[in-house]
């Protein structure tokens, strides 16, 4: 798994300035590396330039490295709303994402994203693609907040639903973030107002599209 991350990459990402300073800026300022794959967020970039999103939402922005991917797929034609946890990492987040030429087209919004989500709910604003990225206890809870304020024909994006693998793999011990992912992967698998799929990218990005309550097809 990780020598095929590793492959792909090599082969199909390219050294980029601007993400190898969010990188050192997350390094330095002591920040978790746990950004999403360079082959992961250029997946997402494209995602967002394919379906021609304009209006995304993402949980979980730490410094703005999948930020940074997310807002090069729509350009100038677009907005990002991230929601953070933590007031210091959207900060770094907003300051990386100005750098890449996006401050007037981001939007942080810091606190616990559930409690954030349930706000955007009550002001009544939609998306057109959503990015999960943030405590693996509350995917599901995220996931279903995100449909309510998705747009028809909407794409949900998560990241490390693989749980570096382990999702695939019989332990005799379960562990629970095992678990919580294989949970989850059996709820965008069987949404009835979902149609997914797992990709094996980095560490396992599910694509979902919303659609009305048990129609037979994708969009
Ligand atoms: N998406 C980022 C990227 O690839 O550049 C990485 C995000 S990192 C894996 C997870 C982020 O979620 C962290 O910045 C963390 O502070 C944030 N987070 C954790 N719990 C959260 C919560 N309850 N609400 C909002 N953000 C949360």
């Amino acid at each position: 798994m990780k020598k095929i991350n590793q492959y792909i990459d090599e082969v199909f990402t390219q050294q980029d300035a601007v993400l190898d300073e969010v990188l050192a800026s997350i390094k330095e300022k002591g920040m978790p590396e746990i950004s999403v794959s360079p082959a992961a967020g250029k997946w997402l970039s494209m995602l967002v330039a394919m379906t021609g999103a304009t209006n995304v939402l993402e949980i979980g922005a730490l410094g703005g490295y999948s930020g940074i991917h997310l807002a090069r797929g729509f350009g100038k034609d677009g907005t990002l709303t991230s929601l953070e946890l933590e007031d210091t990492y959207a900060e770094v987040a907003r300051t990386n994402l100005a750098k890449a030429g996006f401050h007037d087209q981001v939007t942080y919004i810091t606190g616990p994203a559930l409690d954030s989500l349930a706000t955007l709910a009550k002001e009544k604003r939609t998306f057109d693609f959503f990015f999960i990225d943030a405590d693996k206890g509350n995917y599901e809870n995220y996931l279903e907040a995100c449909i309510q304020i998705a747009e028809l024909g909407a794409v949900i994006a998560a990241d490390n639903v693989l749980a570096r693998g382990s999702v695939a793999e019989d332990t005799i011990e379960p562990r629970k973030y095992t678990e919580t992912m294989k949970e989850f992967n059996r709820k965008t698998a069987n949404h009835p107002q979902l149609e997914s799929l797992l990709l094996p990218v980095g560490d396992g990005l599910t694509v979902s599209q919303v659609k009305k309550k048990n129609e037979s097809r994708a969009l």
